[in-house]
């Protein structure tokens, strides 16, 4: 156990609100909202955690989504979340959230975005800073896209970027290049989902025709050595979530996963938690477990932090603040050169 890393102040930016929700509340706001589980107790619902493959995943995920009804809701399941950031040390979060499940639902996007909003507005001054990133859900295909995008338009106050999520394989950021553009036009921040389950070619296409701040996983850019040297050259931060990696069985098991080589290589790479709850790992879990099965150093840790403050998108004086605090904090630990 490593008390370094259990208190080394965090960063996180790659994690999907409802992947947070604990048992205990989605029994709750499945009461409260009349919404029927096929879960009794919270030990049916941990069991439910335990799922087999992708499909039992995403249907547990949509179940998740069912039960939050209201902005009052995502208020809360965001708060419970920013207090397990608290307990985490975790001092910026950046969460992705899509508006379109909840639109087809008869939801307006204000529910998602102003109830994640006020549970961020209700920390204190000195407290946890972020903020959400609504995604496209790409295997929707890019007509819907576009009509998101026409509502989040007269939003643009209310999110830091604009994502593309779920299902990977047929769906290549090339298919939404228009919207992307649009989006790139009106000067809006963008990131997107590639080289998961998608090859080399998908980070291009995030890259080129996305024109992406950051690509969340991105581990499948080891396929190819010219991408490798591109991501190097132009500083791209790959947001890597390794329990995600395991579980939805894209390397077999923790001690096989390419983190090292990633960091070997010398690309820009930061750790993150993607569904949390569901994958039964939070942060400082997925850290923990790479150094124990990856051999990640008390350093490597340190510089992945360093890496997840620079590619936020917090402003720069914030930026500062955090990263002092992260070198306050490991310069107690004398065997860390801090940046
Ligand atoms: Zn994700």
């Amino acid at each position: 156990m490593s008390d370094f890393i259990r208190q080394i102040p965090k960063v996180e930016l790659h994690m999907h609100v409802e992947g947070s929700m604990l048992p205990a509340r989605l029994l709750q706001l499945a009461e409260k909202n009349k919404v029927k589980l096929p879960y009794q107790t919270i030990e049916d619902v941990e069991q439910a955690y335990q799922f087999k493959d992708l499909s039992e995943f995403v249907d547990l995920f949509i179940k998740t989504t069912e039960v939050v009804q209201s902005a009052e809701d995502f208020k809360l399941v965001t708060e419970d979340y920013l207090k397990l950031c608290q307990q985490e040390n975790i001092i910026h979060t950046e969460v992705f959230c899509d508006i379109r499940t909840y639109v087809d639902r008869g939801h307006p996007p204000e529910m998602v975005l102003e109830g994640i909003n006020a549970a961020f507005d209700a920390q204190p001054a000195d407290g946890i800073s972020g903020g959400i990133i609504p995604c496209f859900i790409r295997h929707l295909g890019a007509d819907i896209a576009f009509q998101d995008w026409q509502m989040l338009k007269h939003h643009k106050d209310k999110y830091l970027a604009i994502g593309l999520a779920a299902v990977e394989q047929g769906y290549p950021p090339s298919l939404f290049k228009d919207v992307f553009k649009e989006i790139h036009d009106a000067g809006i921040k963008t990131v997107a989902h590639a080289g998961e389950e998608g090859g080399p070619e998908y980070i291009w296409s995030a890259l080129k025709d996305a024109h992406v701040s950051r690509i969340d996983h991105g581990v499948t850019c080891l396929d190819d050595d010219d991408l490798v040297d591109y991501l190097i050259e132009h500083h791209v931060p790959l947001t890597v979530c390794p329990q995600s990696n395991v579980k939805l069985n894209v390397c077999g098991h923790m001690s096989q996963h390419p983190l090292q080589e990633l960091l070997k290589r010398g690309l820009n790479v930061s750790i993150h938690s993607d569904d949390p709850a569901h994958f039964g790992a939070f942060l400082t879990d997925n850290l923990l477990m790479i150094q124990e099965h990856c051999g990640v150093s008390d350093q490597q840790i340190y510089d992945m932090t360093i890496n997840a403050v620079k590619a936020s998108f917090a402003d720069e004086q914030r930026k500062k603040n955090m990263q002092q605090q992260i070198n306050d904090y490991a310069q107690n630990h004398t065997q860390i050169t801090t940046a």
